[in-house]
């Protein structure tokens, strides 16, 4: 394996793309607009730059890896050569089954196919491919470049090969992979959601304040971050989407999303990103 093509150059494409060119890869970044790309590239600069200043890299490591990114809009150019396709574009599931239709249809026929998706099915996407045996789920966190864990979801219909690949591929990008089957929220978020939306049920029937709520997580469970501070940061508009997957996809009434997070995101004070969410950011 040597191009990778990541599409979507985001806030996970970005970081992606980093430590696939740091691992020595020849990596094509697509998206759909040239700013989108400009920033990514910023960004990945900038980040080297850290690593430099760290001394976990060197500027010729920096110079050489910038090198080994092609970041263009230009898909139908990027999928020919790929022997691998990471797909990090919006959570939105049609954008991605059209995403997984061209890149059947265009990349060739040993090419795997992966998806960074953190809610949506990867025996769907794979459905709309004529290689279900080919897709696979690589659920990065953010920060890439700093986070150590990979979930690799395996479709209904993912090969032994192609998960043995990944597994590789993940621990050479200096990664420590975790199996996990495809059913609704993975691991992660099946755990952690479930987790926050019972602390804005807490709050929400007044049990106690938001400072009081993460005091205890933090203190009592020994988590960096209370979960409140955390759904903030993570969006709540993507915690209610994620939770809305759980929900509809299990099907259990234990998953529901809390009315206080339905509200909330209703009036579009959805964490840091919009100066409010439980906590105030107006002056950040
Ligand atoms: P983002 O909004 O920062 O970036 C998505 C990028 O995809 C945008 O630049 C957009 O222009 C581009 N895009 C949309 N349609 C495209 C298309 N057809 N072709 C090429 N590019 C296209 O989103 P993100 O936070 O980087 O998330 C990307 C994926 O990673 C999502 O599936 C998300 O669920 C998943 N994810 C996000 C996080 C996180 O913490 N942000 C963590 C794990 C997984």
């Amino acid at each position: 394996m040597q191009h990778i093509t990541v599409v979507g150059a985001g806030t996970m494409g970005n970081g992606i793309a980093h430590i696939c060119a740091m691992t020595g890869f020849d990596v094509q970044l697509v998206d759909v607009k040239q700013e989108y790309l400009d920033r990514a590239l910023a960004t990945i600069t900038k980040n080297l730059d850290r690593q430099v200043k760290k001394e976990m890299i060197t500027d010729e490591d920096k110079q050489a890896a910038l090198g080994r990114i092609k970041a263009h809009t230009d898909l139908d150019a990027a999928l020919p050569a790929a022997d691998l396709v990471i797909e990090a574009a919006s959570e939105n599931e049609e954008v991605k089954l059209a995403l997984f239709r061209d890149f059947d249809g265009k990349c060739g026929p040993g090419c795997i196919l992966a998806t960074n998706t953190s809610s949506i099915s990867i025996t769907r996407i794979a459905a709309v491919t004529k290689r279900p045996a080919q897709v696979i789920g690589m659920h990065f966190f953010n920060p890439v470049p700093v986070m150590k864990l990979v979930e690799i979801i395996r479709g209904h219909e993912t090969s032994d090969a192609v998960y043995n690949t990944i597994h590789e591929l993940s621990e050479k990008l200096g990664k420590v992979p975790v199996e996990v089957q495809d059913y609704p929220g993975f691991v992660s978020n099946r755990v952690l959601m479930p987790m926050i939306n019972e602390a804005i049920y807490a709050l929400m029937e007044g049990v106690a304040t938001p400072e009081s709520i993460d005091t205890v997580m933090k203190l009592g469970m020994a988590h960096p971050m209370g979960p409140l501070t955390l759904a903030d940061f993570i969006g709540l508009d993507v915690c209610l989407d994620i939770m809305n997957v759980l929900h509809d996809g299990i099907g259990d009434p234990k998953y529901r999303p809390c009315p206080l997070l339905r509200k909330m995101v209703a009036a579009g004070h959805i964490g840091r990103k919009s100066g409010k969410g439980f906590y105030d950011y107006s002056a950040s």
